[in-house]
């Protein structure tokens, strides 16, 4: 029937409006928007996004929505927020949106698979799935043809927008490409290319009864939009022979015209006791095993974002994988210590208590204070200083204190001496219990001539120092606390069960003290002093009630 389409007629030389220049690297992230990004799609977009940054050239983002069912909107607006987030843009050089939909092309997948049908290879067959199965063979044994194989084009053109036309149930037949069954990939034994579903679409509501296979659709989707590089994980490396035949095929027929584009696969992330397939990912939020896709501890971007991770760190970690052809599994420090080297040279730094108990310095005026000083990044010394004030009754962690020390234990105990840190020397005098035997209070005198910045501030010396906050000045905070979501350090391998795995103790919420120069409105991260790196949750923190989350501790913990 003669050349259907001339040149190249994608969706995004139209839009864009002037020929693609072919000179160019064109890449997409095509995700399908069921569900939310995670840490494995990180690495996609950073590759993806990263590449065409590097040589000059345009990312798209498309959405990959050929699959009705499990297909939303709210994913879509996740995804493109994500991105975002991430620091990446969709624009080329002359600031022309690359986002698209697949659905889009639903037209063009159709008019292709006309084509293909009219010149010999596609047909459709009327076997059920299970007995398209049953005749597909095995890795040893070749496939077996379907009765329906050589069937005249005619009749499969006819059958064909009959099914378009919604007047086949689901299943009831199928498009199949015409390649080979006794093909050693079993990829090219007749692949499906168009199964019937009807079933309404985010996008595309009902005006489609039939939707094209992922393998079908995808590499049409790049054909159009001028894609270069088709960047994909290794379990595509299969596909890839179709992906070439389909090329060739509507090369040939006049529908797409070179260049066309290439896959090229590389090694999907996995990460040591975390879950990154989006089906497991959604079992945990639709059987609330946490408390959405945005739970803090979900590798999701939404929740790493929430836990207080920032995109450079994220943007830090992936390129520090490199790019690899063989399956490996990153260990989660690796994560951690992204952040932490994001952070350590400007983040704010603050005290906090999580598990308080009070210091009374018995020496110390009662209702007086002084203000003390330390800086707000150590590194940094053009951020200036933080002040706290010092005074007769303070917060202290409690595993600062011991009744009797153990070896090695330089902080508080009778008869020992500290330092406060940005403060005096103190020297412990007793404590008090409560009923049950539970230190509740310890008393301690402090030096009046060892303040810190003070020329006698190194006239005693001590072994160990602690961080402390004024009661009268200090405030409130819920701070939560988080473990590892999984004990078993493959949660997604093969046929374990991960649900059985779930951390009980993944999280534990604190109501502990913060120190007053803490300002939520101004800063979004810090790193409080020993106890690691917080950030204030997007959800639940207000400025009447400040809810904190530990991002990570200041050290890798996980090895132990
Ligand atoms: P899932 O199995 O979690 O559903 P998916 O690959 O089906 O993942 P898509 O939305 O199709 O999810 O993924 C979009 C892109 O992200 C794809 O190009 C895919 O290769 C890539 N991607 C997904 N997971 C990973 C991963 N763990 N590592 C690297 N790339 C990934
Ligand atoms: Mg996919
Ligand atoms: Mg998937």
């Amino acid at each position: 029937s003669g050349k259907r389409w001339s040149g190249r007629p994608g969706p995004a030389s139209e839009q864009a409006g002037a020929p693609l220049d072919n000179a160019r690297i064109r890449t997409r992230f095509p995700p399908e928007p069921n569900g939310y990004l995670h840490l494995g799609h990180a690495k996609s977009i950073c590759l993806n996004f990263g590449l065409a940054r590097d040589y000059g050239g345009t990312c798209h983002l498309r959405f990959d929505d050929t699959n009705p069912e499990k297909e939303d909107q709210e994913y879509v607006d996740s995804i493109i927020d994500a991105v975002r987030w991430l620091g990446f843009d969709w624009h080329d050089d002359q600031n022309r949106s690359c986002l698209f939909y697949a659905s889009d092309y639903f037209e063009y997948m159709y008019q292709f698979a006309e084509a293909l049908i009219e010149a010999g290879h596609a047909y459709i067959d009327q076997q059920s799935p299970d007995e398209m199965r049953a005749m597909r063979g095995t890795l040893t044994e070749p496939g077996t043809d379907s009765p329906w194989r050589n069937r005249p084009e005619a009749e499969s053109l006819a059958l064909f927008r009959e099914m378009r036309a919604g007047k086949h149930p689901d299943g009831s037949m199928a498009l199949r490409a015409r390649i080979d069954m006794a093909s050693p990939n079993i990829n090219l034994r007749d692949p499906v290319i168009y199964r019937i579903r009807h079933a309404h679409h985010h996008r595309s509501g009902d005006a489609w009864p039939i939707y094209p296979m992922y393998t079908y659709a995808h590499p049409i989707e790049d054909a159009l939009e001028g894609i270069t590089h088709s960047i994909c994980t290794l379990e595509f490396e299969d596909q890839r022979p179709f992906y070439d035949w389909l090329m060739a095929r509507l090369a040939e027929l006049g529908c797409l015209s070179e260049p066309l584009p290439h896959q090229y696969e590389f090694a999907r992330m996995n990460l040591s006791y975390v879950v990154t397939s989006k089906r497991k990912l959604r079992q945990l939020v639709t059987e609330s095993h946490v408390s959405g896709w945005d739970d803090p501890r979900m590798p999701t971007l939404a929740g790493l974002r929430r836990r207080g991770y920032t995109p450079t760190a994220i943007r830090l970690f992936c390129d520090r994988l490199g790019v690899s052809k063989s399956d490996s599994r990153i260990d989660y420090s690796v994560l951690e210590q992204a952040l932490r080297d994001d952070l350590d040279p400007v983040a704010a730094r603050a005290v906090a208590i999580l598990d308080p108990i009070r210091l009374v310095i018995t020496n110390y005026p009662e209702g007086q204070h002084e203000t003390c000083h330390a800086p707000r990044n150590p590194h940094d010394h053009d951020a200036g200083t933080r002040e706290f004030p010092f005074g007769r009754m303070l917060w202290i962690e409690r595993d600062d204190f011991r009744e009797e020390a153990p070896k090695k234990f330089f902080r508080l105990f009778p008869g020992n001496m500290v330092r406060l840190k940005y403060a005096y020397v103190i020297r412990c005098t007793g404590f008090t219990k409560d009923a049950h035997g539970n230190v509740v209070e310890v008393q301690a005198e402090y030096l009046p001539d060892t303040r810190s910045g003070t020329p006698g501030a190194d006239s005693v010396k001590v072994k160990g120092a602690i961080t402390w906050i004024s009661q009268a000045h200090a405030q409130p905070a819920e701070i939560r606390l988080y473990d590892r979501l999984f004990t078993h350090p493959h949660p997604d391998s093969g046929d374990l069960d991960f649900l059985a795995h779930i951390n009980p103790d993944s999280i534990r919420t604190v109501q502990g003290w913060v120190e007053p120069s803490l300002d939520a409105q101004q800063d979004s991260h810090w790193q409080f002093e020993r106890l690691g790196y917080f950030a204030a949750d997007s959800r639940d923190s207000t400025p009447e009630k400040l809810v904190l989350n530990r991002t990570t501790t200041l050290k890798d913990s996980w090895g132990k």
